[in-house]
């Protein structure tokens, strides 16, 4: 296709600069600059932000993201075979990309961003859910970044959004529910991406709330609903013995059923129980 920034299409990247795809790095790439345009339209607008980008591969959302008027880029690749191509998008950008080489779980990027900040990612699924759950359970809210805007395996992004009740509802929903809004914007077939992955996939956009939803202890609430979902089929009376010696009387304190099971209390309902377990 004719590109937007005037670099040559993806492929023609790919290929000159050998970049097959790694299984172990989770590649599966997106070569189509308008379905890329569009993921970086998912972040809303992103003039005058930095946007975070995690594991840009061979650049196509990378260059969304410019096209889309980010004000700065940083992006981190581990995939070293991929920086030459990055280098080139930097080129046609002057002073708006910024790539670091290296390992997203070990690099903090917060001395390179700027505020407001923007994440945005086609995230590799070995490593999705781990930063997702870094980036929601910071200490001190709000957070660093005011908006994610992420893809995952439609499942994943399914338990993110889930209800109380619903089979994909836990940990991840009650964690990215308490502090942020979550929806799945855009769902992609398997056939989107370079190779194609076994399974569909789906862009979430997660907005920073100003504040939680409830008041609780971050640390309570996370190991509340740890223990909670670790043993979902279990009454909670069971599941959450361990947290403390009078739990059913703490569960009615909190205005729940001891013979409820996790998967029925609400974000509210758990709020309550960490707050009566801090
Ligand atoms: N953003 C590109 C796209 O949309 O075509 C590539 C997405 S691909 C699903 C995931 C990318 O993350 C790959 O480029 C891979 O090398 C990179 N990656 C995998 N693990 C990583 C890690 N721990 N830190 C940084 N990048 C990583």
């Amino acid at each position: 296709m004719s590109a937007i920034d005037g670099l040559p299409p993806l492929r023609e990247v790919i290929a000159s600069h050998g970049l097959s795809a790694k299984k172990s790095l989770g590649q599966n790439f997106l070569l189509d600059l308008n379905l890329t345009a569009k993921i970086a339209r998912q972040a809303g607008d992103l003039s005058g932000m930095d946007v975070l980008e995690i594991g840009p591969g061979p650049g196509g959302l990378t260059r969304g993201l410019l096209a889309e008027g980010a004000r700065r880029v940083l992006a981190i690749e581990k995939d070293e075979r991929c920086l030459p191509a990055l280098a080139e998008i930097g080129a046609a950008w002057p002073g708006r990309l910024e790539v670091i080489s290296g390992d997203a779980l070990e690099i903090d990027p917060l001395a390179h961003l700027t505020p407001p900040i923007a994440i945005c990612a086609n995230l590799p699924y070995n490593v999705g859910t781990e930063l997702l759950v870094r980036w929601l359970t910071p200490d001190i809210w709000p957070p660093f970044w005011q908006s994610l805007t992420l893809m995952f395996q439609r499942e994943v992004a399914e338990r993110i959004v889930a209800a109380p009740g619903s089979k994909a509802y836990g940990r991840l929903a009650v964690l990215a529910q308490w502090r942020a809004e979550a929806r799945i914007v855009l769902s992609l077939p398997p056939g989107a991406f370079t190779p194609p992955p076994k399974v569909a996939s789906a862009v979430v956009h997660l907005k920073a709330l100003p504040e939680p939803r409830f008041p609780a202890d971050r640390k309570v609430l996370e190991r509340v609903v740890a223990a909670a979902f670790n043993q979902r089929r279990k009454m909670l009376r069971a599941a959450l013995k361990g947290l403390a010696p009078d739990i059913e009387d703490r569960l009615r304190a909190a205005g729940i059923e001891p013979t409820e099971r996790a998967e029925q209390l609400s974000l509210e309902q758990f709020c309550a129980l960490a707050r009566e377990l801090a």
